[in-house]
């Protein structure tokens, strides 16, 4: 069972990536920043990355010098650090592509980028990989924001651009770029260091595909940069919990094995055919699984059985009313039909505009006070989305801290495993 920890951020740097990890899911950020479990792992994608970024740093490195390397000498820069890096501990997910498969798509990376770029003079070279980082003040604190910039260059027109290079298969659009906050917050370290920047650039090159994507923040994306980057660290520094989100990005989470939401998957599935179907956790899920499938169909029973029942209902009271009688005799029971007229009002779900209208009049009388009741779920949930600030919110702490209580409520849910058969 997944008890809630009291675990606590202790961090005063904060890099880009380090921050997504968190937002993607707080528990994978706990598992790596909090306890530090250290589980890098290599795959055929990271060493491909590994290897052209190190292709590139030492490209730009010759070029800074005066020498602009041949195709030829930079694949063969590129092949070292890729039979460099790749050793035993690569995990391979996807078996139809080898080794040589991934060394073929980093080489021509390498290809497709040195044919488009050479003699690589569109620009002027400040750094590669170079650390860039600034203060950040949150909640009275102040801690860093650091990482490290792939190239760093001066455009002719003397703006800087902050260039990072993808090996990524896939090639997200103009959107998407102008949404990343990696590059834009490495942008404010840049604008920091040199107080007279003018224009910043923040540029991509995805190099599978020979496509650049170029984004330019103003002043305005930057401020609201800071300010969610601060708000984000201040979630950090508060979280005691760091939740699981359970998600696609899970697929690639080197912590299932510790994760409440996957160990115990991975614990059954290394267990041998014969013990599986022995294991208590396997047959409390096989019993309820057959429980679910029982309520089930009984479900779809009893409302068979309902539709009947109001069908019969129906047919009786017509019986009755053409008979011009109340009471419907029969052998071993009988039916009584009584008629009264109700008045309907139009309900949320039912008739959610008339519904709005009628409140909205309601709301400007006296009226309002004798019929509005207090909707608890909607000051939880409301209290939970942050809905509100300042008075507002204060008013709905004090009220769940006054009259609220906790109760430790346990929801058992029924997951078919995607591997399972289908019935
Ligand atoms: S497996 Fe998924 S939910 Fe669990 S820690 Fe990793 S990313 Fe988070």
């Amino acid at each position: 069972m997944d008890e809630p920890r009291l675990e606590e951020d202790r961090s005063s740097k904060f890099s880009p990536s380090k921050l997504s990890v968190y937002q993607n899911c707080p528990r994978r950020y706990q598992y790596r920043y909090v306890d530090k479990i250290s589980r890098r792992r290599k795959t055929p994608e990271t060493v491909t990355g590994v290897a052209v970024h190190a292709a590139f740093e030492e490209l730009y490195g010759l070029v800074t010098g005066g020498k602009v390397p041949s195709l030829a000498e930079l694949q063969e820069i590129y092949e070292r650090e890729f039979s460099a890096e790749w050793d035993g501990s690569v995990v391979e997910k996807d078996a139809r592509f080898v080794q040589d498969d991934w060394r073929k798509v980093g080489r021509d990376c390498v290809q497709l980028y040195y044919e488009a770029h050479q003699p690589f003079s569109e620009d002027r070279t400040v750094a590669v990989e170079k650390r860039v980082g600034f203060p950040i003040m949150v909640d009275g604190h102040e801690y860093r924001i650091e990482g490290f910039v792939d190239r760093l260059a001066l455009a002719p027109d003397g703006a800087f651009e902050i260039v990072d290079y993808k090996t990524a298969k896939s090639l997200p659009n103009q959107r998407h770029a102008d949404e990343d906050w990696q590059l834009a917050l490495y942008e404010l370290a840049v604008r920091l260091e040199w107080p007279d920047t003018k224009e910043v650039r923040l540029k991509w090159h995805y190099v599978r595909h020979g496509k650049t994507l170029v984004s330019i923040r103003d002043d305005a994306a930057r401020a609201r940069l800071l300010a969610d980057a601060a708000a984000l660290i201040s979630r950090i520094k508060h979280d005691h919990e760091f939740k699981t989100n359970r998600g696609t990005l899970c697929d690639w989470c080197e912590y299932r094995d510790l994760c409440p939401e996957f160990a115990d998957e991975v614990r059954v599935a290394a267990l041998p055919p014969a013990e599986r179907e022995k294991d208590g956790g396997v047959k409390l899920v096989a019993r309820y699984a057959e429980i679910e499938e029982r309520r089930k169909r009984l479900k779809d029973e009893l409302k068979a059985v309902e539709a009947e029942r109001e069908k019969a209902e129906e047919d009786i009271a017509d019986w009755a009313e053409a008979a011009g009688v109340a009471v419907v005799a029969g052998e071993r029971a009988q039916a009584s039909v009584s008629v009264k007229d109700e008045i309907h009002l139009p309900t949320k779900t039912g008739d959610a505009a008339r519904h709005a209208e009628l409140e909205a009049e309601a709301r400007k009388t006296p009226l309002w006070a004798e019929v509005a009741r207090l909707d608890g779920h909607a000051l939880l949930d409301g209290l939970k989305a942050r809905r509100w600030t300042g008075e507002l919110l204060a008013l709905a702490e004090s009220f769940v801290a006054r009259f609220g209580h906790r109760a430790h409520k346990r929801t058992v849910r029924l997951k078919r495993r995607a591997d399972s058969e289908e019935d």
